[in-house]
């Protein structure tokens, strides 16, 4: 009863010419899909005009990232009530490449997730191990730390409008991808996490794969069953392959 969710992540990709011309060649490929709800989080730049071109069909926009003031001096940065005033459906937080590059703490991914959801933005909150903490056995320690911190404040009612997104970092932008048993074992261990909370948010809570995701592997990746979706990183930048995937949701 979960509907799929395919987001394709341009981190920082397209000028708004280069987006325009992509949602122009996405929007006929995407027409006839149902059942299956599709985003596309451009850099904060196309998010107007993206917003602006998918109204009325089934595409959705999100940006990549927020921070958790609605206002202040914090230069560089755009808040969730600017984000909502442009009509922009959600938010990627708590990327491994925030979190890597430009210091993204769980400390601020704990304010950063409700404040999204106050000023109704659907969060995607990304969560995921290295290569090391794979093969040291801390898969399922890395992501209960991430889950219970990042997720700490939401209140109960409102953890199944969180999107939970799975990318194992070893397997962003390296062309290998987790294998469906990994995928399901930490799907299902996301959403056992969000369970300890509520049992019923466990249920409708939609938890993503993300990390090389393509057209020749998607179909086997999203019928698993605690995958209700994809974050897409490459593949997502062409209108092609990127609606092959949204057609194997
Ligand atoms: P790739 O699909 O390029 O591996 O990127 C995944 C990702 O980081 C999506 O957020």
């Amino acid at each position: 009863a979960r509907t799929p969710l395919i987001a394709g992540n341009w981190k920082m990709h397209k000028t708004v010419e280069e987006a325009e011309a992509f949602i122009q060649a996405l929007l006929p490929r995407v027409a006839t899909f149902d059942s299956v709800d599709v985003g596309i989080c451009p850099p904060f730049t196309s998010l107007q005009a993206m917003v602006d071109s998918a109204r009325g069909s089934i595409v959705r926009v999100y940006a990549q990232n927020m921070h958790y003031a609605d206002q202040g001096a914090f230069t560089g940065e755009v808040s969730a009530p600017m984000l909502s005033e442009l009509d922009v459906h959600g938010v990627i937080l708590g990327h491994s490449e925030r979190r890597e590059y430009f210091g993204e703490t769980d400390k601020a991914l704990a304010l950063k997730v409700p404040k999204a959801l106050e000023a109704g933005l659907e969060p995607i909150l990304c969560v995921g191990e290295t290569e090391e903490e794979r093969e040291r056995g801390d898969t399922e320690r890395k992501l209960r730390h991430q889950i219970q911190e990042d997720l700490a404040k939401v209140p109960e009612d409102r953890l199944a409008d969180v999107v939970i997104a799975y990318e194992p970092i070893w397997a962003i932008g390296t062309g290998l991808t987790a294998t469906p048993e990994q995928a399901q074992e930490a799907c299902a261990f996301v959403r056992a996490l969000v369970g300890q909370r509520s049992e019923d948010a466990a249920q409708r809570v939609r938890v993503l794969y993300g990390g090389s995701m393509k057209a020749d592997n998607a179909a086997e990746l999203l019928a698993l069953p605690d995958v209700d979706g994809g974050l897409v990183g490459g593949a997502s930048l062409e209108a092609e392959p990127f609606s092959t995937i949204v057609g194997a949701a």
